[in-house]
């Protein structure tokens, strides 16, 4: 069991006061760790070690900024397997997509290291042949790193580890469910030797810990994924600040879409994989399947019977496609939505609920809940993130329907359309609301080199991954002049 410390200033700090226990959701009787609900004067220590290292770090060379997280992905890649084991037992996600979490951090590591031998502006010309211009890039500060549970290893190093590299500093907070790995980070931190206070790592509630980090003068960006619902509270509270920012990262209600020229093959395994790989908790899931009326027979017969078919259990057996949900909450919020879903009149094609029994009793451990539904906007199963395995088939008439269907909710994260007609798809590409969009692919499997944000609800416009460096510079403009004399632009006199 972890006995987990708030990570300041480069050391592990014993603190009083109330703590925090984290479960294995396969079996709740395993306490996996222990930890510091942190207060205010916690986060205020935390954030002064950042505000504090933030000179020098941001006066090191780029690259040897770089050398730091080179040596970080050698430590990360020597304890891969132990680190993968602990997100799957952590989050209940299966060993391989756990593997493939923990591979997906590393790349991030990775390619952020390529940047820093890379261009960090641009020169650009001036009306003034005597002058040169710049476009350079500035590191802003402390930034707060607000994480979920449900990608523990990858997500925060989308958003630290590019926040590092260009000079700034970082206060992390992880979701309390994902304590132990957050810890584990904290060590591997530790041993590559980070100047102290580059990166810190502080444990407890959103409410408490994380709004007190989100309303610290000294944190000048905030970098949040999570709910909706807690990322618009963010961007209220940020906009109350002159100099803060912040770019948030949210649900989505996410569509695989099966047109009527679709290969059912990839249609019904894409179907599974989206709805549910990471139990339906990933926010790229996709909990709506638009399906033409002309294909929609075979695909529901064949989509039911492969469901049917998924492994459900330990998620450290290789075998299992399918492992807990999170915790208790997220189990009753998914089994609620199931019942909302006959009440709304949905057509139930696969019954769903809780596991009992030997094998799951100690769990939250729920099946697959599949049903058919017309489309219809007040429908509060078909346009709100329900975050579990329940997922409805939509039935439409025509491409143009399955555009509108597919738009007509408030989110806008990511689509994924199953057709041969690369006509159809760039109908799809050009008018519906994403911001990751795939051709006969399930809606998961982001890679780091691409934007990750959605639009709508689900984001702020300012993606993450490869383009967060947007968000945690400053692009400055420095001209100088050559001439011994003053000409100005835009044909300005300056003879007095
Ligand atoms: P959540 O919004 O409940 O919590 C996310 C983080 O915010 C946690 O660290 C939490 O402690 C903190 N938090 C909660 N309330 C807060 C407050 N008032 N002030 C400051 N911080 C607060 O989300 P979750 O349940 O951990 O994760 C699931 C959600 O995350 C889903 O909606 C999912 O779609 C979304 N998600 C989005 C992305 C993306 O990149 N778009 C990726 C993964 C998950």
């Amino acid at each position: 069991m972890i006995k987990g410390k708030n990570y300041i200033n480069g050391r592990f700090i014993e603190t009083k006061g109330e703590t925090f226990e984290k479960k294995n959701p396969a079996n709740t009787d395993e306490v996996l760790g222990v930890f510091p609900q942190s207060e205010e004067k916690d986060i205020n220590e935390a954030v002064k070690a950042a505000s504090k290292a933030f000179p020098d770090w941001r006066s090191l060379s780029r690259i040897r900024r770089g050398e730091y997280i080179d040596n970080l992905v050698q430590v990360l890649k020597r304890e891969k397997e132990g680190l993968s084991a602990l997100v799957s037992k952590e989050v209940g996600k299966a060993i391989s997509e756990a593997r493939a979490e923990v591979t997906e951090g590393i790349h991030m590591l990775q390619y952020v290291f390529g940047t820093v031998r890379m261009p960090m502006g641009d020169v650009v010309a001036s009306e003034i042949a005597e002058k040169d211009s710049f476009m350079r890039r500035k590191p802003k500060g402390v930034v707060a790193v607000i994480t979920p549970w449900n990608f523990p290893f990858a997500i925060p190093w989308w958003l630290m580890a590019p926040s590092v590299a260009e000079g700034n500093t970082v206060v992390f907070k992880p979701s309390k469910e994902t304590s132990c790995i957050a810890h584990r980070l904290a060590e591997c931190i530790q041993e590559v030797g980070f100047p102290p206070g580059v990166i810190n790592i502080v444990y407890g509630s959103g409410e408490r810990c994380g709004m007190f980090l989100v309303r610290h003068p000294e944190t000048v960006v905030v970098l949040f994924t999570g709910s909706a619902e807690v990322g618009q509270e963010i961007r209220k509270v940020c906009a109350e600040y002159p100099e803060k920012m912040c770019a948030c990262e949210m649900g989505g209600k996410n569509a695989l879409i099966v047109l009527d020229d679709a290969d059912m093959n990839l249609a019904v395994n894409g179907a599974v994989i989206s709805a549910f790989k990471t139990s339906g908790q990933r926010c790229t899931a996709a909990s709506r399947i638009i399906v033409h009326e002309k294909v929609k027979k075979e695909f529901e017969k064949r989509f039911v019977e492969l469901s049917k078919r998924m492994r459900i259990g330990d998620p450290m057996d290789p075998n299992v496609f399918m492992g807990p949900v999170i915790n208790e909450s997220q189990l009753k919020k998914v089994l609620s939505y199931n019942d909302l879903a006959k009440k709304e009149g949905a057509e139930v094609l696969l019954e769903g609920g809780r596991l009992t029994g030997p094998e799951y009793g100690k769990g939250y451990f729920l099946s697959p809940f599949i049903y058919r539904k017309k489309h219809d906007h007040r429908s509060r199963v078909l346009t709100e993130e329900v975050f579990g395995p329940h997922v409805a088939v939509i039935p439409v008439k025509s491409l143009e329907e399955a555009i509108e269907v597919h738009n007509a909710t408030e989110y806008g994260l990511v689509l994924s359309v199953i057709t041969e007609d690369y006509r159809k798809a760039r109908e799809i590409r050009d008018r519906c609301d994403y911001g990751l969009g795939y051709v006969n692919l399930p809606t998961i499997g982001a890679e780091v080199h691409l934007p990750f944000g959605g639009v709508k609800k689900s984001g702020t416009g300012l993606p993450s991954a490869s383009t967060l460096i947007d968000v945690v510079t400053h692009r400055t403009a420095w001209t100088i002049n050559y001439a011994r004399e003053i000409k100005m632009a835009q044909g300005m006199k300056v003879e007095l």
